[in-house]
């Protein structure tokens, strides 16, 4: 029987295991913190009774993952709720741009420009599945539905400034620099849109849940998933040389290519470290996890309902933010992000306080604390947030290096989205799992297709290895 060794225990290191064990590999997965997860963890980081997602929020990804839902998670005790409403974009005056599942209903909300908004994610969003079977793969492969692959190339590779021309009204333009802001690059940039394309296809096909219980659901889910087929945890191991992971066939690196590459040494051929070790980390992000009694006085009747809100004002105002922190300077108004996830999942709040979560955009490695800019942020759409303000936890980017190896620099997708970073994840290769070490291979976010919660990084560098050892 083949033996792998899985460093890393985040969602694409469980995802690269469980694909190994189902294959009949028997799998250790080896963690450096004490809790499995990686960027799919929660706890209780304010005050007693009210649980936080330490990462990982909102799942579009997730629940529209080929490999998750191959996976009858359920079974494990993973549950998407699902908010009311996905998300909001509040607007200066008490308006708002609301994004839902249904297509019809976000079309109406957004007026004259509801016809152009259905026209961009309508065909996208009705042939999701065979748009995931190209996009969530590496770039450099024999597409099986071609004019699909084109019409989304052809929205996703001019700048989102350029493409939200199509729309006339504030809401719409703001609402889509919102989505095209997860990339956490400038919109000015080609293949911009990309990201915020994805994230628009899913809300419409499979909404923004949350897991039921916390992110960590999931992390709980696939490593039941990994030991009932055999496979081994060990946490409270990090490994800084090959050494430590002592004889196995096959080793998969839920790790930066910069890690990586420190772990792997000499063995590595050197355009492959000289690749790992140019590759680039991107901005950061600044964390600030709030209890609030009784919830977000939003000015906005659709935000008090929202899972998540977009905080930025308009598509200038979070095209300047992205293009500041991209540049190293701290905005005065960055974009930041707020999670609701209790409106889903009420077992996380207690009584009437809630945990709410945002985070804001940042330059990399920014040292400086971001709670006030934060909080005035949120101010400008809810004023009279702090007076409700029971608690505060914030996470810094050296705080989410400090817990996670892999966020150099606070980096929390594990490698720029620049456009060629979009393309080329984590260097130009057939195969760019393999590290060019007969057996070993990358599996991290730094893997295509990229950050987010979807396992799909894991699991095709593990169908690698499979394919290497003959199983695939
Ligand atoms: C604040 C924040 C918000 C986010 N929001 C969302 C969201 O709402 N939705 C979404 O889909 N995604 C979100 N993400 C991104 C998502 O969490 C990541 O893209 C995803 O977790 C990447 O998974 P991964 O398996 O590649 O790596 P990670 O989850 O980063 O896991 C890597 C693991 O490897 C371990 N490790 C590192 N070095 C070593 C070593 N030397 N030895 C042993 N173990 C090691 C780490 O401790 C960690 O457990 C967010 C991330 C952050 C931090």
């Amino acid at each position: 029987m083949s033996n792998a060794v899985v460093v890393g225990s985040g969602p694409n290191g469980l995802a690269a295991a469980v694909t190994l064990a189902r294959a009949g590999v028997s799998v250790t997965v080896l963690e450096a913190e004490a809790e499995l997860g990686g960027g799919t963890r929660s706890g209780e980081l304010t005050l007693p009774g009210l649980l936080h997602d330490h990462c990982s929020a909102i799942h579009p990804t997730g629940a529209g993952s080929p490999f998750l839902r191959s996976l009858d998670l359920a079974a494990h005790g993973l549950h998407w709720a699902f908010p009311e409403i996905d998300l909001t974009h509040p607007l200066e005056g008490g308006d708002s741009a609301v994004l839902v599942r249904s297509l019809d209903d976000t079309a109406a909300g957004l007026g004259v420009d509801g016809p152009s908004w259905r026209r961009l994610f309508g065909p996208l969003t009705d042939h999701y599945d065979a748009l995931s079977d190209e996009i969530l793969r590496p770039i450099a492969h024999l597409p099986r539905h071609p004019l699909l692959l084109a019409r989304f190339g052809l929205a996703a590779l001019p700048p989102a400034t350029l493409l939200a021309r199509r729309w006339r009204t504030e809401r719409a333009r703001a609402l889509f620099a919102g989505l095209a802001a997860h990339a956490i690059a400038p919109l000015s940039h080609p293949a911009s849109p990309a990201v915020g394309l994805v994230q628009g296809v899913l809300a419409h096909r499979h909404g923004w849940p949350v897991a039921r219980g916390g992110s960590r659901a999931i992390t709980a889910a696939l490593a039941d998933v990994l030991r009932q087929h055999g496979g081994v945890v060990e946490t409270g191991v990090r490994v800084s040389t090959l050494a430590d992971i002592g004889e196995a066939d096959t080793v998969l690196l839920d790790l930066s290519p910069g890690n990586a590459a420190r772990i792997l040494g000499d063995r590595l051929p050197p355009r492959v470290a000289r690749a790992y070790r140019a590759y680039r980390h991107g901005p950061a992000v600044f964390k600030v996890d709030l209890a609030v009694h009784g919830g977000v006085p939003w000015r906005d009747e659709a935000s008090r309902r929202a899972g998540t809100v977009h905080v930025g004002g308009t598509l200038a105002e979070i095209a300047h933010a992205e293009r500041d922190i991209a540049r190293g300077r701290m905005p005065a108004r960055p974009f930041v992000l707020v999670g609701q996830q209790y409106l889903a999942d009420p077992t996380r709040s207690a009584g009437d306080l809630h945990p709410v979560y945002a985070y804001a955009h940042v330059p990399h490695g920014y040292l400086g604390d971001a709670t006030g800019v934060v909080l005035d942020q949120l101010e400008r759409f809810a004023p009279g947030l702090r007076e409700r303000v029971a608690a505060t936890a914030v996470t810094s980017p050296a705080g989410f290096e400090r817990t996670n190896a892999n966020y150099v620099g606070g980096d929390v997708i594990t490698g720029a989205n620049s456009p060629w970073q979009l393309l080329a994840r984590p260097r130009l290769a057939r195969d760019p799992y393999s590290t060019g070490i007969p057996g070993v291979y990358l599996c991290s976010a730094a893997t295509p297709p990229g950050a987010g919660v979807h396992g799909m990084c894991g699991h095709h560098a593990a169908r690698s290895a499979l394919r290497h050892l003959g199983l695939g």
